[in-house]
């Protein structure tokens, strides 16, 4: 199939650090450029899908994510690492993705009830399954010790207490590792930086010693080790390094006490490419655990979220209108931030790619692109460079397939976008787009509000 180069020479003359649409495709292994079917994922024409389903929706694409798993596990076989992996169910929670992930034999980290109950529904054993989060309910806890869950990651004294009470309660022991904050800045966005001493995560590197003996004499408790997650989306290995070496001078010094440490959970962040930075690389990650923990006889567990499926998902949505001002026109799109907060949250920047190869050839004009959404905040991009695009028109906003679908809400009565699956060739509705009633369903009227 003919694939067509869209970087237009009027480009080169934009003083812009934004990437081309035609870098933007490049660095993409799964997309590709067709002269006549327009973007292509995987085997898939985009437009067929947003044809069919509409927009704004969603599309996974299966061959992606097994694909970047495969590299994943390369690269720990490469540095000679037994790792569990357990996928960050948070990233994207869709049945589909776990019943893949958990095809290709992965684990899951989950860090709620929900979640544990999305794990289990798509047949995840309870087993392969490790409990984070920073505040666990008491139901949620005995959901988890009733099913049998493999490990939970506890994030205080305080948590600590209530789990052996519950699991004495119910004549269960619980595997616990203590996740522990290493006070290591992971150099990333404020907002999903986890690993500073005032952050809400975590035990204080300090007091860990003291509350892995306490746990070793608590009923119902098995402690097994420690856990570490210092944010997301790091792209380097410093970060990672500093962390796992402090958590390989607590696992020696709670050895040295005389404690057994089996287990340490090194959590996840590896970030990806969003503009043309560089992504985070597995086999960099791995040589810095292998170099700072891997001759401590330690069952090694990492939990990556955004790197298997963020770069697996796209966002299509239609151009409603341009508007016309004195500075860059506004693109108004069908899809907003109730669809994809990162932009509004984070300040993230996403790729925006036309779907017809003609548009994504001419060239590119600064553009403000936002949705229908009645903040200010509701924006996907501000002079960012894009070609002209008419009312009609379709992009694809890249890189949404982690913390994309799960983090939508349904402001201003918008209904959760439809959500597709592809995999090489054939694709799939995998989630119908919200019908409006659907949005008031399970709420209630007080008679004493309605009119009589
Ligand atoms: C969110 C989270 C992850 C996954 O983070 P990514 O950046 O998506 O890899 C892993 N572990 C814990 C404890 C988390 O909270």
């Amino acid at each position: 199939m003919p694939t067509i180069i869209t970087d237009s020479a009027a480009e080169d003359a934009v003083p812009t650090h934004d990437p081309s649409v035609a870098e933007l495709i490049a660095a993409r292994p799964s997309l590709r450029m067709h002269a006549l079917d327009g973007l292509m994922f995987e085997g898939v024409r985009l437009d067929a899908i947003a044809q069919d389903l509409g927009t704004p929706c969603w599309v996974m694409g299966a061959g992606t994510v097994r694909a970047r798993l495969r590299r994943l596990r390369e690269a720990a076989a490469e540095a000679a690492l037994p790792l569990g992996i357990h996928y960050a169910v948070k990233a994207n929670d869709h049945l589909a993705v776990l019943s893949l992930l958990r095809a290709e034999g992965v684990g899951a980290d989950v860090v709620s009830g929900g979640e544990l109950a999305r794990s289990t529904a798509v047949g995840f054993d309870p087993r392969q399954v490790v409990f984070s989060g920073v505040g666990k309910t008491p139901d949620e806890l005995r959901a988890a010790l009733g099913a049998g869950i493999g490990q939970i990651n506890v994030e205080s004294a305080e948590e600590l207490d209530q789990l052996s009470a519950l699991a004495t309660t119910m004549g269960r022991a619980a595997r616990v590792a203590l996740r522990i904050n290493p006070d290591v800045d992971a150099g990333t966005h404020a907002k999903i930086t986890t690993g500073l001493a005032d952050n809400k995560f975590g035990i204080a590197y300090a007091d860990a010693p003291a509350l892995f003996r306490r746990a070793a004499s608590l009923p119902g408790i098995e402690p097994v080790g420690f856990a570490v997650h210092i944010g997301s989306q790091i792209t380097e290995a410093s970060p990672f390094r500093s962390a796992y070496r402090r958590m390989a001078d607590l696992v020696r010094s709670v050895r040295a006490d005389g404690l057994p440490v089996s287990v340490l959970d090194c959590g996840g962040g590896l970030g990806i490419s969003y503009r043309d930075g560089p992504e985070g690389s597995p086999r960099t990650w791995f040589a810095a655990i292998r170099q700072e923990l891997g001759d401590l006889d330690l069952r090694l567990m990492i939990e990556p979220g955004r790197w298997l499926v963020g770069p697996a998902g796209l966002l299509l949505a239609s151009v409603l209108l341009v508007k016309r001002t004195a500075g860059a026109p506004f693109l108004v799109l069908d899809a907003a931030m109730n669809d994809l907060l990162r932009p509004s949250l984070y300040e993230a920047w996403h790729g925006i790619v036309p779907l017809s190869p003609r548009a994504a050839l001419a060239s590119r004009q600064p553009t403000n692109i936002v949705g229908p959404v009645c903040e200010t905040g509701d924006s996907f991009a501000t002079d960012r460079l894009l070609p002209p695009l008419a009312p009609g028109m379709r992009v694809a906003i890249l890189d949404a397939g982690a913390y994309g679908a799960v983090m939508s809400s349904t402001y201003n009565a918008r209904p959760l976008a439809a959500q597709a699956m592809l995999d090489g060739e054939r694709w799939q509705t995998i989630r119908e787009r919200q019908p409006v009633p659907a949005l008031w369903a399970g709420e209630t009227v007080p008679s004493w509000c309605a009119a009589p």
